[in-house]
């Protein structure tokens, strides 16, 4: 599989460090509210490399963390006359139901910053016997001129940034808090603020930034150095520079093999964000659309390319989404009928060198750094050469290896559910309509076509569209 490395700018072959094994490490929420669906992009991404990594056979450590200390948080609890904790809780439970929603599996750990302090202090005692840190009243910053490889996944040069830090740089002069070496220096660990939750540290009652809690929980999580690192592009600067001089300073080994960055999800051509109010959470989308529609449309366009958010373009996810569920319907229709016919010649030769086509076309779309959109495209032409190659006559076993392909490729790995959903109607309903289909299988018998079609109308009424078709009639929600 070749991965874009954003260190190196080149998609690379993806060489693991321990054959038959993946660590992958991205950077998850700040929880101080519902997240929007910006956040689950990288999620939604990220989840889909895991399960095509183990659709390759490879075991994935998967570790994403939660950011539970920050300021964001602190406002809200101060806001709602709570605990801070009782806020991070609350939203990381928030979020793991959206995350089932979307159906993007839990991590293998999901550690939470506040529950690693101690480890986080050992490492800021680490880079300050390096020399790499130093305390001013109570502060402790990382001495980022020390390392001498900062600015190489963000491709920065270390004195263009300090020139762009010299407006910076005056304004703390003239308030004071000048106490920098430097102004690129950034924060390893910082002293309480009244109100504020704190830990007991060498340096001063406080808390760790933000950068360091991820330095810390990767190392202990995956190792020293991690196969994969990912999140969304905002992240390489400063927050993934940062975590590579903290880590590389600290543990004298390379960071992070491979990093992967998410473009950006946007709408109206704009970044979606809290800060510009221009979001929808995911909690809002999936009472208006079906999650798995949403997670198809997330994954229509390849992850590093910017995708839109557009009515329309849900639209026209739901319709593709439908292909896909039509033609699994209709193989799961033959294999109930159980026919016990042997696969003809046709059927196996069809099996032995056509389906296998497919299969390939998909692992090299993505293979291709995860090129979901081209891998979609695969399965949409899956689903002709299903539709074309099966009949009233086809045996349940063909269409059995079909379904099994098809679960694998679209549910599996994409994480898209192929079975249509009836799930959410109450069995009374389910009852109701199955008994109107018949009055009206009835009425069409004898010949009673005025009864048939006030029976289709009525249906039509309760939101529910018929089809007749050679396998008989088929229903579903209009
Ligand atoms: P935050 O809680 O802001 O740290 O964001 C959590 C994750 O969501 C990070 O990986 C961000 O890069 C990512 N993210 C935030 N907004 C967007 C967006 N509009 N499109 C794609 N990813 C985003
Ligand atoms: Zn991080």
């Amino acid at each position: 599989m070749k991965i874009f490395n954003t260190l190196t700018r080149r998609k690379e072959e993806f060489v693991p460090i321990t054959p038959g094994k993946v660590g992958i490490y991205v950077c998850g929420p700040t929880v101080y509210d519902f997240i929007h669906i910006g956040n689950a992009r990288p999620q939604i991404v990220f989840d889909t490399l895991r399960r095509y990594l183990e659709h390759k056979g490879y075991e994935v450590n998967f570790v994403s963390n939660f950011t539970d200390v920050d300021d964001k948080i602190i406002n809200r609890a101060i806001k709602e006359g709570v605990d801070a904790s009782e806020i991070s809780e609350r939203f990381i439970a928030e979020c793991k139901k959206d995350m089932e929603t979307l159906n993007v599996r839990p991590a293998t750990v999901h550690p939470q910053a506040t529950k690693e302090i101690p480890d986080m202090i050992e490492l800021v005692k680490i880079l300050i016997d390096k020399g790499h840190a130093y305390e001013k009243n109570g502060t402790v910053y990382f001495r980022t001129r020390s390392f001498k490889d900062y600015g190489k996944l963000s491709h920065k040069n270390i004195d263009d940034l300090e020139s762009g830090h010299r407006a910076e740089a005056h304004a703390l002069k003239v308030s004071g808090e000048d106490e920098k070496e430097d102004p690129l220096d950034f924060v390893l660990w910082k002293p309480k603020k009244e109100g504020e939750p704190f830990w007991e540290s060498p340096w001063s009652e406080g808390r760790p930034g933000w950068h360091l809690e991820c330095s810390c929980m990767s190392k202990k999580y995956i190792g020293g150095t991690i196969d994969i690192h990912a999140g969304g592009e905002d992240l390489i600067f400063p927050h993934h520079e940062n975590e590579i001089a903290q880590s590389e300073a600290a543990n004298g080994t390379e960071f992070a093999h491979y990093w992967m960055h998410n473009g950006f999800l946007k709408i109206n051509g704009d970044k979606m964000s809290k800060s510009l109010g221009n979001f929808f959470t995911v909690r809002d989308i999936c009472q208006q659309c079906d999650p798995q529609v949403f997670r198809f449309f997330m994954l229509s366009a390849q992850y590093r390319t910017p995708l839109n958010f557009s009515k329309e373009l849900v639209e026209d996810a739901a319709k593709g989404l439908e292909r896909i569920v039509n033609g699994a319907e209709k193989l799961t229709d033959i294999i109930a009928k159980e026919n016990g016919l042997p696969l003809s010649d046709k059927e196996k030769e069809l099996l032995d060198t056509e389906l296998p086509k497919y299969v390939k076309r998909f692992d090299d779309a993505m293979d291709d750094d995860l090129n979901t959109a081209d891998a979609i495209s695969v399965i949409f032409e899956l689903i002709r050469f299903s539709n074309a190659s099966t009949d009233t006559e086809s045996s349940s076993a063909f269409a059995k290896a079909l379904y099994d392909t098809l679960f694998e490729l679209c549910d599996t790995v994409l994480g898209v559910h192929i079975e249509r959903k009836k799930d959410d109607m109450a069995a009374d309903d389910v009852a109701e309509i199955e008994k109107l289909i018949a009055e009206r299988t009835a009425a069409k018998k004898a010949k009673d076509f005025a009864t048939a079609d006030a029976i289709r109308a009525k249906l039509l009424d309760m939101g529910i569209v018929i089809e007749d078709t050679r396998e008989g009639v088929k229903w579903k929600k209009a």
